[in-house]
């Protein structure tokens, strides 16, 4: 590697940027592991506002407005461990296989991203070295270090309530891979309350060639895990993500016991809080 390229690989991100992913309670003690994919419409210095306006960015192809403050919040009430993206999935998303054409999109819901059309294979390469490697380390990292402990992986995002003109009527729903098993437990809760719609593998299913973090953090390494989805006219508030967030919180500690025995393992709820 001749030591322009080198040079331009390392620095897409000022020094004085934000980390691509922040670690939020690492030691907690709860058998749930939280990670936010799209937690951040943030762009690096350097790429400016990929030709888009504040609006744009602001809006939900940029991110998953609300959905860092749920999983915060759910981080907290769990005393769960937390990964959050540092940047707007529009630079690189990081829930999607880098040979998707959703991993770096040059038009979203409609709206063309002119930073992302004609990139070189080294701008792409940037991307992934400076983004979104980091942020799947940081997991990998997080999870490799729980020896001592269970972790059912929880994915939050959030959807925009009407796509395509299209309003969607559920308030929360509950995504699995291959393995229903922890989604099924969730969705047993969730779906008591006659006072929400709970979109059952709805609004989006997972897949593999269009998902990353449920297929390689959860299925991948053998753990349960569901991708948790919020509409986000119902946590664009604080009180509205307060509410979202002790609810979930709730519903996890009913089903936790049950959900860890989809691990097959000896671990419990018991010795999820002591590594000894
Ligand atoms: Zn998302």
């Amino acid at each position: 590697m001749d030591s322009d390229t080198s040079a331009s690989t390392a620095a897409l991100l000022g020094s004085d940027e934000p980390s691509p992913a922040e670690l939020v309670n690492a030691d907690g003690s709860s058998s749930a592991v939280l990670v936010c994919d799209h937690a951040s419409n943030r762009v690096p210095r350097q790429l400016g506002t990929l030709g888009l306006d504040a609006v744009q960015l602001a809006d939900h192809i940029g991110w998953d407005p609300g959905a860092a403050d749920v999983a915060r919040r759910l981080s907290t009430l769990l005393d769960a461990p937390l990964v959050l993206s540092g940047y707007s999935r529009l630079v690189i998303d990081c829930n999607r296989p880098l040979h998707s054409v959703g991993s770096i999109a040059e038009q979203s819901d409609g709206v063309r991203v002119p930073g992302n059309r004609g990139l070189m294979p080294l701008d792409r390469e940037r991307r992934v070295t400076a983004l979104f490697q980091p942020y799947h380390d940081a997991i990998d990292r997080l999870l490799d270090a729980r020896t001592r402990r269970p972790s059912l992986l929880l994915s939050i995002h959030s959807f925009t309530p009407v796509l395509n003109g299209w309003p969607r009527p559920w308030h929360i729903g509950i995504s699995h891979w291959r393995d229903r098993r922890l989604a099924a437990l969730m969705l047993g809760v969730l779906t008591r309350s006659v006072e929400f719609t709970v979109g059952d593998n709805a609004p989006y299913p997972i897949d593999e060639d269009v998902d990353y973090t449920i297929p390689v953090h959860g299925e991948g390494r053998g753990l349960p895990s569901v991708m948790i989805e919020i509409r986000q006219d119902g946590i664009r508030t604080t009180t509205g993500a307060a509410a979202w967030a002790a609810r979930l919180a709730e519903s996890y500690r009913l089903i936790e016991a049950e959900a860890l025995h989809i691990l097959g393992s000896s671990f419990s709820v018991s010795s999820s809080s002591d590594p000894s």
